[in-house]
């Protein structure tokens, strides 16, 4: 099972609630036992729509393990356009909707199942 880090959790309910209505977005950064433990944001895309992320100008870190991104309604799937950007850029995807708590996220793979991931200290 993936795991990440709470502080990491911790980090992005408050960047989503901070950036609300807008959405926050950013990649998620892995250590050297796979585990999320940092946000890895772009700030040319800040603020700006998931979807609309050009994969193209994203350098290649191999740090990076996946992607974050908030919603400001109440429904945390993935739309179509979020399918497109999980299938190239990583394996875990998480969203959260508002009003931005632990149990507003959920987790995808990189085809959008639901997974789950266990949080560590
Ligand atoms: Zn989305």
């Amino acid at each position: 099972m993936h795991k990440i880090k709470k502080s990491v959790l911790e980090s992005i309910l408050m960047a989503s609630r901070k950036v609300y209505p807008n959405e926050f977005i950013s990649m998620l950064g892995k250590n050297e036992k796979e585990e999320v433990d940092e946000l890895v944001v772009l700030p040319a895309v800040y603020g700006k729509n998931f979807s609309s992320i050009r994969t193209d100008l994203i350098p290649f870190d191999s740090k990076i393990i996946g992607t974050i991104h908030s919603h400001p309604s109440p429904n945390n799937n993935p739309s179509s356009a979020d399918l497109n950007v999980f299938s190239v850029l990583g394996k875990i995807h998480l969203i959260i909707c508002w009003p931005f708590n632990l149990d507003n996220i959920k987790s995808f793979d990189e085809t959008g199942k639901e997974i789950t991931i266990e949080i560590i200290e």
